[in-house]
């Protein structure tokens, strides 16, 4: 059967080969323009303190709001960003934005900011992100820059480079995905990262998964050890909170804090005045 359809079944590939690489074109195209006219949008999650439920900080996601499509989320034009030349000017993008957005907060939050393994492996990335902060006047304390472990093999010494000329102007890395990588341990012992983030692919599972809820155990306590502070994403639950909690979990971070939200609507977290309300309501919903 595979013989008689052998040549039909190709000219459908082929077909359907061209069609797929005919429609990345235009999405590239459009890509480039959206970020030309400054059309992507940054949304904004919250980090809370584990032991108390506090917000400390939030994390920038990208996002694209397509004319046709709708809002594309990142999985599907970050990849495209990276291989048609367009990571380096929306990482810039997104990096101003999110500290320009961090500056109207009337509290100090923490601000995190997702990077592309290839700005990480430009070695003009710790001036663009010194540039960035005296542009936007944000503290570099305040900012944290969240690196995934496939972003440091491209060019291990540029990146180890990188890193320790970003972390001299005061600015955190955090490692995010952890566990997910090739090798998160050996990535760990030679990068001299600030705060580990617990891929949600293991927080999914607690108290599902035997071995999910021992591995969870065992990166706070790596993270207890090596003196770094671990957050856990993807938190959906009371009861995934409080395992955490108990554990002596760091920050954590899900749709049980709350979900990536447009910057105008944060005020309720990053007012002043509206943090002691917001803070008793989020400490009775998670006790
Ligand atoms: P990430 O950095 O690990 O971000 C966390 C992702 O998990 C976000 O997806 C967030 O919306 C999602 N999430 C958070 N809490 C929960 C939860 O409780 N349940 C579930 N199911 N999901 C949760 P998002 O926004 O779709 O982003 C996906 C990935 O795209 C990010 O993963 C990050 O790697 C990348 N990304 C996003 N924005 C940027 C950007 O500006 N630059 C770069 N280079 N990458 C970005
Ligand atoms: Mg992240
Ligand atoms: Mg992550
Ligand atoms: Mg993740």
């Amino acid at each position: 059967r595979a013989k008689e359809g052998g040549r039909g079944a190709y000219c459908f590939f082929k077909r359907e080969m061209d069609e797929t690489i005919r429609q990345r074109r235009t999405l590239s195209r459009e890509l480039r323009q959206a970020i030309l006219d400054e059309e992507l949008v940054v949304h904004y999650q919250p980090l809370a303190r584990a032991s108390d439920g506090e917000v400390c900080g939030f994390e920038a996601l990208c996002r694209w709001p397509h004319a046709t499509r709708g809002m594309i989320p990142p999985v599907d034009f970050i990849p495209l960003a990276e291989d048609s030349g367009l990571i380096a000017p929306l990482g810039e993008f997104v990096l101003r934005r999110a500290c320009a957005d961090a500056m109207t907060w009337e509290k100090p939050l923490r601000i995190a900011v997702n990077l592309s393994p290839l700005q990480l492996n430009n070695p003009t990335l710790p001036s663009l992100v010194h540039e960035i902060l005296i542009e936007t006047g944000l503290s570099p304390s305040r900012l944290e820059l969240e690196i995934t472990e496939s972003a440091l093999f491209k060019d291990y010494q540029r990146a180890l480079d990188n890193l320790r000329r970003l972390k001299a102007l005061g600015v955190r890395v955090a490692m995010d995905d952890f566990g997910t990588g090739f090798s998160s341990l050996s990535t760990l012992q030679s990068f001299p990262f600030d705060k580990i983030k617990i891929d949600k692919s293991f927080v999914e599972n607690i108290n599902v998964h035997d071995r999910a809820t021992v591995i969870v155990r065992a990166v706070l306590g790596l993270g207890r050890s090596l003196n770094i502070p671990v957050v856990a994403e993807g938190v959906e639950t009371a009861e995934q909170m409080d395992f955490l909690r108990g554990e002596a979990c760091d920050e954590i971070q899900g749709y049980a804090i709350g979900r990536p939200a447009p910057a105008d609507t944060l005020s309720a977290w990053t007012n002043r005045a509206a943090v002691e309300p917001v803070k008793a309501k989020k400490v009775r919903k998670a006790a």
